[in-house]
């Protein structure tokens, strides 16, 4: 266990790089959804919102070319943005939880860690009317208690098996150029992009909503799902007997 602790602490002191280096794809801390079975498919999951402008051209964008896809939110901007978080919603997006306040979960305690998901789930059911069944962890940053917590709230953890990488995107080729492999698995792929920032709210993410526009008009024939259409496609298994 002494290799992989060593490279959790390393990911998370480079910060940002920990979203790449944090191994989404492990399930060596439990098990996760990260992909499905049907390449047709793709899952597009934008975290850290809502935003102000940039989550609502989002939705303007997958409105156009009738793409679902699937928004973890964090809760406290939840509380400032409630009837963003409703327009998500009306528009037929899934919702999931990602912290009231985005801490790396690795290292909070056991109590901070229910309070920051649960902070989250009220605010999301306060602006919703209802309860979200996914989670993710901010910085992808898990541990066997993580999962067991949100597992014991009625939360699955999703994670992602392509990131764009927009955090450091200086352009929506950039962006397009991350997720581009993706496009040609053979199976179906999740992306993980932001139409938010955990930093502060109102990120520009003007560069992600454009690489979505470019990602949606170039692959016409491509199934853009939510997570659980994804999950359910692919032996749904993999959500329900593995997390
Ligand atoms: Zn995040």
């Amino acid at each position: 266990m002494l290799v992989p602790f060593i490279t959790v602490l390393s990911a998370t002191a480079a910060s940002y790089a920990g979203y790449a280096t944090m191994a989404p794809r492990s399930q060596l801390y439990g098990r996760t959804l990260t992909h499905g079975d049907d390449p047709r498919e793709f899952a597009l999951t934008y975290d850290d919102g809502p935003n102000d402008p940039h989550t609502l051209r989002l939705l303007d964008v997958l409105a156009r070319h009738q793409a679902k896809a699937t928004f973890f939110l964090i809760g406290r901007y939840v509380r400032q943005r409630p009837e963003v978080a409703r327009a998500i919603q009306a528009a037929g997006h899934e919702i999931g939880n990602h912290t009231y306040s985005h801490p790396n979960l690795i290292f909070v305690p056991a109590r901070r860690l229910r309070q920051e998901l649960e902070d989250c789930n009220k605010a999301l059911e306060d602006a919703l009317g209802m309860r979200v069944s996914l989670f993710r962890p901010p910085f992808g940053g898990r541990r066997p208690g993580v999962l067991r917590m949100a597992r014991s709230l009625g939360l699955k953890t999703v994670m992602w098996s392509v990131a764009g990488n927009d955090w450091s995107a200086q352009s929506p080729e950039f962006i397009l150029g991350k997720l581009a492999p993706g496009l040609n698995s053979r199976r179906g792929e999740v992306a993980l992009l932001h139409d938010g920032g955990h930093l502060a709210f109102g990120a520009d993410r003007a560069h992600t909503v454009e690489a979505t526009r470019r990602l949606l008009e170039t692959n016409p024939g491509r199934s853009f799902v939510s997570v659980s259409e994804l999950a359910r496609q692919a032996g749904s298994a993999s959500m329900t007997r593995k997390n």
